[in-house]
C-alpha cells in the first residue's frame, strides 16, 4: 500500500498530507529570477528542486498549472525599499536599455534551464506586464486602510494589519515585529514610513529613475513583493495550493506577499502549502551574486574555473543536486561532482541494460516492493536522495539479472522496466546525453552513403546524378571536396 504524498509546509513547520484545494487541479507559484545577471548554480538548484515537484505531481496525475514569474522591475539593490533597481543599475552600467538587460538574461535563464532538462512552466508572467494589476491591488489595500501614501510612495501599514489580522505578520518567517523595529537602522527614506517595519507597495520614482509608470500617486514603480501577490492570484486564484521559492525569500519577500494578499482579499490562508528550497553553498558560504561566491552553469559545463578539475555535463550536475534533499543545504565541490559523474554513469548504463534483460520463469526479487519504496521516497516530501538510493538497488537488481544471479518473470520485468524508466527520466528528469552524438553518428552515416552513391554514379558516367547529389547537399550548406584519397565533406 502506497502512502499519500506529504509535503513540508514552512508555514506550520511540519509535514502535512497534500490535499489540493480543487483536485485534480494543482496551482503552483514559484518566484522566478531577477533578470539582471546570469543565473548561478544556486539559483539553478532552486529551479531544479521545483522542477522535480512539478514533474512528480504531474506523474501522480495532477493537472498542474505552474506559474513562475520573471522579475524585470521593482527589485531594489538591498532587497529592501532602498537603493537602485537592480535592472536599471545594470542598464546604466552597461549603457543599455533596461529591457535589453531583461531580454539578455531571460534568454540566458531559459537556456540554462533547458540544458538542465527542466520543464517550462505553464505561465511565465513578468512584473512589467502587470503594472495595471499591481496598481489596482495597491488601491484595494489602500481602500482597506491597511496602507498609506507618503510623499508619492505607498507603504503597507504593518501595525494596522496586525491589529486586524491577529498579529499574523511574521508567522511564516518567525519574525517578531518589535524585534524587527528595534533591529532596523534609520536609513534615508525610511522616515517616510510610520513604522520601520512597513514596506513599500509603490515607490515614487526620482527624476533619474528610468523604469517608471504613471499611477494615481504620480510617476513611480511597484514594490518588489507586489508582483508575486498579483501574478499568483491572477493566474491561480485568491487561494491556491503551493507557493515556492528559495529559503532566503521567506523574509521579507514571502512574509510581505502573504500580508498583501490577506489585506487585499481578506482570505485567511492565501496559500495552502509554502515550500522552501535550501541553499547551495560554495566553500561553506551561500552561493550569491552579491558576494561574488558563485559558479556559473557554463563554467561547470566547460570546466573553465579554477575550482574544477574538469568539465561536468548538465545531467551530472543535476544528479549531484538531486542527491541532496531540497530542504538540506548542499555544498559544491569538485570531489562531489567527480563522485556524481561515476554514479550517474552507473545509473544510465543500467537504464540501457534493463531493456535487454531476458524474462525467466520465476522472480527472485519482489518488484512490487521496489516500486512501493520508490513512491514512498517521493511521497515523503520529495525525498530524491532516498529515491536515488532505491534506484541503485534497482541497478543492483538489473546487473544481477544480467549475470543470472537474480531472475524476473516477464510480468515483473515489464513492471520494473516501466517504473525504473519513469523514475529516472520522467520524475527525476534525467536524459541520455549521448543522444546528440547518436544523431551525429547517424548524420555521418547518411552522408557517407550519399558520397558512395555519388562515386558509383561517377563510375557509371551518370554525371547528372553525381551533380544532383553535390548541388542538393550544397543547398544544405554541406560542401563536398574531391581529393586523391576520396571525397571529404565540410559543413558551413
Ligand atoms: P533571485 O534571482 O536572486 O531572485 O533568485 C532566484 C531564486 O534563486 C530565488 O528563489 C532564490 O531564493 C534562489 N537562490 C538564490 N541563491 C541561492 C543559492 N545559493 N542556493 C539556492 N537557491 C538560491
Ligand atoms: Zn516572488
Amino acid at each position: 500500500m502506497i502512502d499519500s504524498l506529504k509535503v513540508y509546509n514552512s508555514l506550520r513547520g511540519k509535514k502535512e498530507i497534500f490535499e489540493p484545494l480543487n483536485a485534480p487541479h494543482v496551482g503552483m507559484y514559484v518566484c522566478g529570477p531577477t533578470v539582471y545577471s546570469e543565473v548561478h548554480l544556486g539559483n539553478s538548484r532552486t529551479f531544479i528542486s521545483f522542477d522535480i515537484i512539478f514533474r512528480y505531481l504531474t506523474h501522480l496525475g495532477y493537472k498542474v498549472r505552474y506559474v513562475r514569474n520573471i522579475t524585470d522591475a521593482g527589485h531594489l539593490e538591498n532587497d529592501t525599499d532602498d537603493g537602485e533597481d537592480k535592472i536599471s543599475k545594470k542598464a546604466r552600467l552597461d549603457q543599455l536599455e533596461p529591457m535589453e538587460i531583461v531580454q539578455k538574461y531571460t534568454l540566458d535563464f531559459h537556456h540554462v534551464l533547458r540544458q538542465f532538462n527542466n520543464l517550462a512552466p505553464s505561465i511565465e508572467p513578468t512584473a512589467t506586464g502587470h503594472i495595471i494589476e499591481q496598481i489596482s491591488m495597491v488601491e484595494e489595500i489602500l481602500a482597506k486602510n491597511l496602507a498609506y501614501e507618503s510623499n508619492g510612495s505607498i507603504y503597507f501599514d504593518v501595525n494596522a494589519f496586525n491589529q486586524e489580522f491577529n498579529n499574523e505578520y511574521g508567522q511564516l518567517s518567525g519574525r517578531n515585529v518589535d524585534e524587527l523595529i528595534s533591529n532596523t537602522r534609520e536609513l534615508d527614506g525610511q522616515s517616510e514610513k510610520r513604522s520601520p517595519a512597513d514596506f513599500a507597495l509603490w515607490k515614487k520614482a526620482s527624476p533619474e529613475h528610468i523604469m517608471r509608470w504613471k499611477s494615481p500617486w504620480g510617476d513611480g514603480f511597484p514594490g518588489w513583493h507586489m508582483e508575486c501577490s498579483v501574478m499568483s492570484s491572477k493566474y491561480l486564484g485568491e487561494q491556491f495550493d503551493i507557493h515556492g521559492g528559495g529559503m532566503d525569500l521567506k523574509f521579507p519577500h514571502h512574509e510581505c506577499e502573504i500580508a498583501q494578499n490577506k489585506a487585499a482579499h481578506g482570505k485567511k490562508d492565501p496559500v495552502k502549502y509554502w515550500l522552501h528550497a535550501n541553499m547551495l553553498t560554495l566553500n561553506g558560504q551561500k552561493m550569491s551574486k552579491s558576494t561574488g561566491n558563485t559558479l556559473l552553469p557554463h563554467e561547470l559545463f566547460s570546466g573553465e574555473n579554477d575550482k574544477l578539475s574538469k568539465a561536468f555535463s548538465p545531467m551530472v550536475v543535476r544528479f549531484f543536486i538531486l542527491q541532496a534533499h531540497y530542504r538540506s543545504t548542499l555544498d559544491l565541490s569538485d570531489a562531489a561532482l567527480l563522485a556524481a559523474e561515476k554514479g550517474y554513469a552507473r545509473l544510465l548504463a543500467a537504464a540501457e541494460l534493463i531493456s535487454k534483460l531476458v524474462p525467466q520463469e520465476k522472480s527472485t526479487v519482489n518488484i512490487n516492493q521496489w516500486i512501493a519504496d520508490s513512491y514512498a521516497a517521493m511521497n515523503d516530501d520529495f525525498n530524491t536522495p532516498i529515491l536515488i538510493a532505491n534506484l541503485f538497488e534497482g541497478v543492483r537488481i538489473i546487473n544481477s539479472a544480467k549475470a543470472g544471479t537474480e531472475t524476473l518473470t516477464a510480468e515483473d520485468l515489464e513492471k520494473f522496466k516501466v517504473s525504473f524508466n519513469q523514475f529516472v527520466f520522467d520524475v527525476l528528469g534525467f536524459k541520455q546525453e549521448s543522444e546528440l552524438s547518436k544523431t551525429d553518428e547517424l548524420f555521418e552515416g547518411v552522408l557517407a552513403t550519399l558520397i558512395e552513391l555519388r562515386q558509383q554514379a561517377k563510375n557509371n558516367k551518370d554525371w547528372a546524378s553525381a551533380d544532383l547529389i553535390r548541388t542538393e547537399l550544397a543547398k544544405l550548406k554541406i560542401t563536398l571536396k574531391d581529393t586523391k584519397e576520396g571525397t571529404d565533406w565540410e559543413l558551413e
